[in-house]
C-alpha cells in the first residue's frame, strides 16, 4: 500500500476557520440548520460548527448507496431521515466529500421538497475528476481530482475516520489494514 499525507491537521484547521467565517457572515440573524450526512462528515461538521461564530440547530441524515458496486451504482437510499422539520429554515448541508455527485444531488432534491427558505451545501472535499451527474457545492474546503482519500472522518472499511490528517491511499493489497 502506498499513503501520503494530503492535508495536514494544520492546514485543515485554518481552512475549516475561514469556511466558518465565511458561513457566518452570510448566515447572520438567519434561522440556520447545519444537516450533517452520516458518517463522514460528523468531524468537519462538528469543527465547523464550533468555528462558526453564529448559533445553529444541527441535525443528521445517513444515506447508503445500494446495487452492484456501492457507490458507483448511482442509486441512492435514505437510511435515517431528520428530526425535526426544515420547512422556512436555512439549511446548509455538511457533507465530507462530492465524488460522483449522486449522493448530493439525491439528498438536495429530497430536502427542497420539505421547503426549506434556504438550501445550501458545504463539503470538506471535492473530488473534481469522478462526476457522473453535474453537482457544485455551494462551499468547499479543498478540491482533489481523483485518488482514494481517508482520516478527518473519512473511512476505509469502517477504519481511519479517526486520524486528524487527510491521507490519500493507493495501492491497498487484499487484507491489509491502514
Ligand atoms: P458520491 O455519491 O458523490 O459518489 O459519493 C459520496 C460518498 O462516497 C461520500 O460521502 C463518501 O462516503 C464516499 N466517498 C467518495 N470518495 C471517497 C474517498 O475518496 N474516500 C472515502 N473514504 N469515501 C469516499
Amino acid at each position: 500500500m502506498k499513503k501520503e499525507i494530503l492535508f495536514t491537521r494544520d492546514v485543515i484547521e485554518k481552512r475549516v476557520r475561514e469556511l466558518a467565517r465565511v458561513i457566518s457572515h452570510e448566515y447572520q440573524e438567519r434561522d440556520l440548520i447545519v444537516i450533517g450526512v452520516l458518517k463522514g462528515a460528523f468531524i468537519f461538521m462538528a469543527d465547523l460548527i464550533r468555528s462558526m461564530s453564529i448559533p445553529c440547530r444541527v441535525d443528521f441524515v445517513r444515506l447508503a448507496s445500494y446495487g452492484a458496486g456501492a457507490a458507483s451504482t448511482g442509486k441512492v437510499l435514505l437510511t435515517k431521515d431528520l428530526d425535526t422539520s426544515i420547512r422556512g429554515k436555512d439549511v446548509l448541508i455538511v457533507e465530507d466529500i462530492v465524488d460522483t455527485g449522486c449522493t448530493l444531488s439525491f439528498l438536495v432534491n429530497w430536502l427542497k421538497e420539505r421547503d426549506p427558505r434556504t438550501l445550501k451545501v458545504c463539503a470538506f472535499l471535492d473530488k473534481r475528476g469522478r462526476r457522473r451527474v453535474s453537482f457544485e457545492a455551494d462551499y468547499v474546503g479543498f478540491t482533489i481530482e481523483d485518488g482514494f482519500v481517508v482520516g478527518y472522518g473519512l473511512d476505509f472499511n469502517e477504519m481511519s475516520r479517526f486520524f486528524p490528517d487527510v491521507w490519500l491511499v493507493s495501492e491497498i493489497g487484499e487484507g491489509e489494514q491502514l
